[in-house]
């Protein structure tokens, strides 16, 4: 037997010593699984612990996986990674190994495709007597089995999986066909056995990971913005590219041009993307550009898919990836490429659990793997727009619109100068702008970034508002599925009718508008349109509500953010946003910024095509820079004086920050710690230390917290100073401690 240092994929920081067989040549990053206090747990061999365990005391590995291991470039990768985000090893080292069940066999399943050579062949005779016979038939619908004297005595159910196999040449495996078609296996099983379903042979496999590739021509534009990034592929090396561009420019073919180039070179690309929402309309684009599948990584998966994906990545079957922040953490075999696609967005900072920036370490991970990274943006960060500025990020500019489709006119309506009409949001000018969009047969937008149907219930007899228990935060009443719910922690209670203060019935009003109440008031404004309401409440019905307002089956779409980003709906032309000035008053240091973006998004929504579009912000303050940069179009106006702002302040980008929360149910006891932490705070000349301060929120469930806040400039250690901070400190169990490096919540 010999040592081994492993590290173990679980809350722990340094790796531990074990015992393995003399004759294995183990490696440094070969998975293992060991036993650690009465539990199995997956590990990857490491370079060192710091134990020093007695040789004869070590326990022994429970099980070797020779053909699984993390490269050099990931190890280090991790390493970076626990380092700057300030969290332990082995807490990352999980985030690549969250479930041992990755690793297992997977079954083979068997793929079938449709029985070609069986077009038009009689397989038997109708079975409703009529004389005819059966046959597969193939139409525009797909293809079906049909009878010869009456072609509609297809089923349903047959009908959707055949369609399935529509497009292309395509295969798929009976788990795929059930979930895809939602029918069940006899279904299937009747289409093998009248053999218009057959088992997919290894080269029909093949063929279909061949590329076929369907490209635009590209403009001028777009054409040295790819070659630009094409020979960063070539010459194997970390470069940061952004691609800068109005929406509707040609970004995504840009970067997929990139992608074909990967392809071919036998590498695999990453498509990063803020949202899961997002990857539907990406994957059908990629399948009619590239003709092939990716592979999309995100929560929802079920396990056996998971096994697949995450398989099919380390063997290089999978070629190109889409997938929400988790997807940095796959076991790519030879990554070529990482595309951020709406790098500003704030999805892309994970405030759970491990707290990491998923664009930035996409950017680090990049640079390990010693690779091209893609940022795409129409209104990129400012972090991202002063690294162009001091030369370390390439900018690639699309400045114009493809075709003949002009930039959306933006315009602001003066709301001190409408007439104040209770429980009425919709302004007459915004209204008059609906019907005659209506009454063009084009659609309309209305967006509010706000859930549910009104964010404060008050009772009128005594004033009291309703709030949740266990945090700082009111409830939310919602009522297309009736309940008063607190959009922090979800905790949820039926709708009540009496005050539970004063105990008045029927005192309770709503106040202030959801997206709810806002439909309402277009239904009652429009009664003949069409509308239909999105947002995260009801994202089941997501596909199909963008799929209507694609086709033109919707007039009016009410939606919060979720509707504010990729999409692209060819007859909207008119985009209203409730409330403009909403995020502005959030107080954090990106506020303004922010809002930009989300304005700046929702209303590049609009005119995408032939039609020109135009958009309207609801706002009381018309003067304010947000709302003047976008009505005169001046992106750069705006982003010089925001940044001459954090400039001043020594705020991000320009200077650094990192946040300290602590949080306990005991709030004696969390103040006497918070006091013991400042008396121990470093002196330093580089770093500010502000705090302890409740927190904005300073009740979430049932915690009570309280942060700090380190300022710094952009060179500092600012994780060696904790260091000098936190070592040796003796913090008790019952207190929560998580530090938030580069911090973009702070509430
Ligand atoms: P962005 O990513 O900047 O929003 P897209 O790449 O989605 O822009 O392009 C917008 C629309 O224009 C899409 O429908 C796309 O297919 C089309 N398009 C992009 N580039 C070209 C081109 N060179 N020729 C014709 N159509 C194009
Ligand atoms: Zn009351
Ligand atoms: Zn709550």
């Amino acid at each position: 037997m010999k040592k081994v240092s492993v590290l173990l994929a679980m809350n722990t920081p340094k790796a531990y010593d074990y015992s393995i067989s003399d004759s294995l040549d183990v490696k440094l990053g070969d998975f293992v699984k060991v036993p650690f206090r009465n539990r199995e747990i997956m590990g990857i061999i490491w370079d060192k612990s710091l134990e020093g365990i007695e040789e004869s005391k070590l326990k022994e590995v429970i099980e070797y996986y020779p053909t699984y291991k993390l490269s050099n470039n990931v190890i280090n990768f991790i390493k970076f990674f626990s380092r700057y985000n300030y969290t332990f090893l082995g807490r990352v080292l999980k985030l690549f190994i969250p479930h041992s069940y990755l690793i297992e066999k997977n079954k083979t399943l068997l793929k079938y495709k449709v029985n070609n050579e069986n077009t038009n062949k009689i397989t038997r005779v109708c079975p409703t007597g009529c004389g005819g016979e059966l046959s597969l038939k193939v139409s525009r619908f797909g293809a079906f089995v049909g009878c010869t004297n009456y072609p509609d005595t297809k089923t349903k159910a047959r009908k959707s999986v055949l369609s399935l196999f529509e497009v292309g040449n395509k295969i798929l495996s009976s788990s795929e066909i059930i979930e895809k078609a939602n029918v069940s296996y006899s279904v299937i099983k009747k289409l093998i056995e009248e053999n218009i379903l057959i088992e997919a042979s290894a080269k029909d496999l093949e063929n279909l990971t061949k590329l076929i590739t369907k490209k635009l021509d590209l403009n001028k534009d777009q054409y040295s913005a790819a070659e630009s990034i094409i020979k960063s592929i070539n010459g194997n090396t970390f470069e940061r590219f952004l691609i800068d561009g109005v929406t509707g420019s040609g970004k995504t073919e840009v970067y997929f041009e990139a992608i074909e180039k990967a392809l071919e070179e036998n590498k695999q690309s990453l498509i990063l993307l803020p949202e899961i929402s997002l990857t539907e309309t990406l994957f059908d684009r990629i399948r009619r550009r590239f003709g092939l599948e990716p592979s999309m990584w995100h929560s929802d998966l079920s396990k056996k898919k998971r096994r697949e994906i995450w398989q099919n990545v380390y063997n290089g079957n999978s070629k190109l990836i889409i997938g929400a922040r988790s997807s940095l953490f796959l076991p790519f075999k030879n990554l070529g490429l990482i595309i951020i696609d709406e790098e500003h967005d704030h999805s892309y900072k994970q405030q759970e659990g491990v707290i990491y920036h998923a664009r930035d370490m996409a950017i680090s991970l990049a640079s390990f793997e010693k690779i091209p990274v893609v940022m795409v943006s129409a209104t990129p960060s400012l972090e991202t727009v002063l690294n162009i500025q001091e030369g370390k990020y390439k900018k690639l500019l699309l400045p114009e619109r493809i075709g003949n489709a002009v930039l959306p006119v933006i315009d602001f309506i003066d709301m001190r100068d409408e007439e104040y009409v209770k429980n009425q949001w919709l302004s007459e000018k915004l209204k008059l702008e609906i019907e005659e969009t209506l009454s063009r047969g084009e659609q309309s937008l209305i967006f509010l970034n706000r859930r549910g149907y009104a964010p404060i219930t008050l009772c009128k007899s005594c004033g009291h508002r309703l709030e949740c228990p266990k945090c700082d935060s009111y409830l939310v009443e919602h009522k297309f599925n009736p309940k008063l719910i607190c959009h922090q922690c979800g905790f949820t209670i039926k709708p009540i009718s009496s005050c539970p203060e004063c105990e008045s019935e029927n005192s309770l009003i709503a106040y202030g508008p959801g997206i709810e109440r806002i439909t309402d008031e277009v239904l009652i404004a429009f009664p003949s349109a069409r509308i239909a309401t999105l947002s995260s409440d009801n994202s089941k019905d997501s596909h199909k509500i963008l799929k209507d307002m694609k086709k033109g089956s919707i007039d009016i779409l009410i939606g919060t953010q979720i509707i504010s980003k990729g999409h692209h709906f060819p007859l909207l032309t008119c985009v209203g946003v409730i409330d403009a000035d909403l995020g502005m008053a959030n107080g954090d240091l990106r506020a303004a910024e922010r809002t930009y973006q989300l304005l700046h998004q929702v209303s590049g929504r609009t005119g995408r095509e032939k039609r020109p579009g135009k958009a309207f912000l609801q706002t009381y303050f018309p003067t304010h820079p947000v709302i003047k940069s976008l009505v005169e179009g001046k992106k750069e106006k705006f982003q010089e004086a925001e940044l001459k702002t954090r400039e001043n302040n020594n705020l991000p980008p320009y200077g650094r920050l990192a946040s300290i929360i602590l949080s306990d149910t005991n709030s004696f006891k969390l103040i006497e710690f918070c006091n013991k932490l400042k008396k121990s705070i470093p002196n330093s000349d580089e770093v500010i230390v502000l705090g302890p301060v409740p927190a904005p929120m300073t009740k979430v469930r049932g915690r009570t917290r309280y942060r700090f806040l380190l300022k710094s400039g952009k060179e500092t250690n600012i994780q060696k100073y904790l260091d000098f901070w936190m070592n040796n400190l003796k913090k008790p169990s019952s207190i929560r401690l998580t530090v938030d490096i580069d911090p973009y919540y702070f509430l």
